[in-house]
């Protein structure tokens, strides 16, 4: 399958990568918007929020156990930040394998544009 994700878990292209087991991976955002930009991803080719369902939900709790543990390592955990998940085009998703932003560093506004 020709997904940018799938070839970033499977290696094939490179990425800096923060944390792997044999569920996700996650490494920084080649465009990052926030001093920590990281993007945690299962490792299985899941297309968006719309397909989580009762079979895969453990690897998205899983995901936010990876955030909180990453958000600590990266330094960011008293400061604060955001998880991010942008679905379908409104959403502003442009990548079409289920990811989670992780981002802080610096304040972040709200409501989102
Ligand atoms: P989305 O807009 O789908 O929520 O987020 C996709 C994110 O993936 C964007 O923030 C974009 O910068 C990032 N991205 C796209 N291609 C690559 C890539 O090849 N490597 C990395 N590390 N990030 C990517
Ligand atoms: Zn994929």
């Amino acid at each position: 399958m020709d997904c940018i994700f799938c070839k970033i878990a499977s290696k094939e292209i490179p990425s800096k990568v923060v944390f792997e087991d044999e569920q996700v991976i996650a490494f920084h955002d080649i465009s990052p918007e926030a001093p920590v930009h990281v993007l945690i991803v299962p490792k299985a080719h899941i297309a968006s929020a719309n397909d989580i369902t009762g079979d895969n939900s453990h690897i998205v709790a899983h995901i936010f156990e990876v955030a909180a543990s990453l958000a600590g390592r990266l330094g960011v955990a008293e400061s604060g930040f955001r998880i991010v998940n942008n679905c379908g085009n409104d959403g502003g998703q442009t990548v079409g394998h289920l990811h989670f932003h992780l981002l802080g560093g610096r304040s972040l506004q709200w409501p989102p544009g």
